[in-house]
């Protein structure tokens, strides 16, 4: 038995940070449990399953958060490679279009059969608490931790508590415990995100992607063109996010407001080819959606020997899938270098 076997970990959060962060713990032969107050683990890597209109038990799936992976480092792409071979990953190259620029291709990769695919293989057999979020860490007995959740379930006794959600969720628990790490978590700002999910009559296109250089749209996918994806014959599927400036503009503004205004955008790129039929609209808001840069040479994550308290998440290694994954290995990394204390 290595000094890993005895080790309990909490781990706040269940994206791809805090999935990284549990799967390599327990690979080392930690007890890791996950709380995530989400349906399901994969945070901002995620797929939205939309009835079909015609037929209300077909499902489609809409990738709704991250869009495709560039990966850059060895072990991440060595992953995804693992991926494809299982299914649940595949490269992607899109078409890019536009005005903008000389028509061009940008390899890539992609969950399948959606974003979410890469969180639920990660996943695999890790215990995850989903629907409630973690509202207190409090101390237990021997220097552990607890976790204590919306609906007052209690989690634990933890040696090492992880946690993985965006900054402005870790700074109000962290507070008496890490002031120092709460003020810093507070000046982290995470720009805000619309998106616009859409259904329509499928029209070809010369192109999969639109990265707009104007106007409040910055990033327009057809995507029912990606690999493993389903859609009813002659239907196409749309991911429409508005830039950083529009969405701050329009934090606030409505859904109805907010679809309209994004629906006429992506209309006016698609004119004059503009579908006959909209089978479906939505929007969804992400409040804490992309990272800003980070500081050169700063740490992957945040640990704590002394308290058993680590941080984790894109923000501190960049502003991608991949930093995530990084920031949430660096600290199982750093957990595993500490001797487990006697009481332990
Ligand atoms: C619109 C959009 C497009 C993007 N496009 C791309 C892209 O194309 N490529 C790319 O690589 N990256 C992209 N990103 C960024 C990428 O999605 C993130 O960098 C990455 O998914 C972050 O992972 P994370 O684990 O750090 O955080 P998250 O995915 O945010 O996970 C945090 C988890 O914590 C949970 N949580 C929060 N508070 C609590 C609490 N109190 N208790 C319990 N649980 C809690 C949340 O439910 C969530 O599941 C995009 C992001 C957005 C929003």
């Amino acid at each position: 038995m290595n000094s890993m076997d005895r080790l309990r970990v909490g781990i706040v959060g269940a994206g791809m940070a805090g999935l990284a962060c549990a799967q390599a713990l327990a690979q080392s032969g930690a007890k890791v449990q996950l709380v995530d107050k989400g349906r399901g683990p994969g945070g901002r890597l995620a797929t939205r399953r939309i009835a079909w209109p015609e037929d209300p038990n077909l499902m489609i799936g809409i990738d709704h958060g991250a869009q495709i992976l560039h990966p850059r480092d060895e072990g991440f792409r060595a992953w995804l490679s693992a991926g494809e071979a299982q299914g649940w990953a595949a490269p992607w190259v899109p078409r890019l279009g536009g005005p903008w620029q000389a028509p061009r291709e940008r390899a890539g990769w992609v969950g399948v059969p959606g974003m979410s695919a890469l969180a639920q293989a990660m996943r695999r057999d890790l215990p995850v608490a989903s629907g409630q979020p973690v509202l207190a860490i409090e101390p237990a007995e021997g220097g552990a931790w607890t976790l204590r959740d919306g609906a007052g379930m209690v989690f634990g006794p933890f040696d090492r508590v992880v946690l993985a959600v965006p900054p402005a969720q870790a700074a109000p628990l962290l507070e008496t415990l890490q002031p120092a790490w709460a003020s810093a978590l507070r000046a982290v700002e995470m720009r805000p995100c619309w998106t616009l999910l859409a259904i329509s009559e499928d029209v070809p296109r010369d192109w999969d992607v639109l990265e707009p250089e104007t106007g409040p749209l910055a990033w327009v996918a057809r995507n029912h063109l990606k690999p493993g994806r389903m859609a009813p014959p002659g239907a196409g599927t749309w991911v429409a996010q508005a830039g950083a400036a529009w969405t701050q503009a329009h934090r606030d503004d409505s859904k109805e407001a907010v679809q309209d205004a994004l629906h006429t955008e992506l209309q006016a790129l698609l004119a004059p080819q503009l579908p006959a039929a909209w089978h479906h609209l939505s929007v969804h808001r992400w409040l804490y959606g992309l990272a800003p840069a980070i500081t050169p040479g700063a740490p992957r994550c945040w640990w704590d020997a002394g308290s058993g308290l680590g941080v984790c998440g894109d923000y501190l290694a960049g502003s991608d899938v991949e930093a995530a994954w990084l920031s949430g290995r660096a600290l199982a990394r750093s957990i595993a270098l500490e001797p487990v204390s006697a009481s332990a």
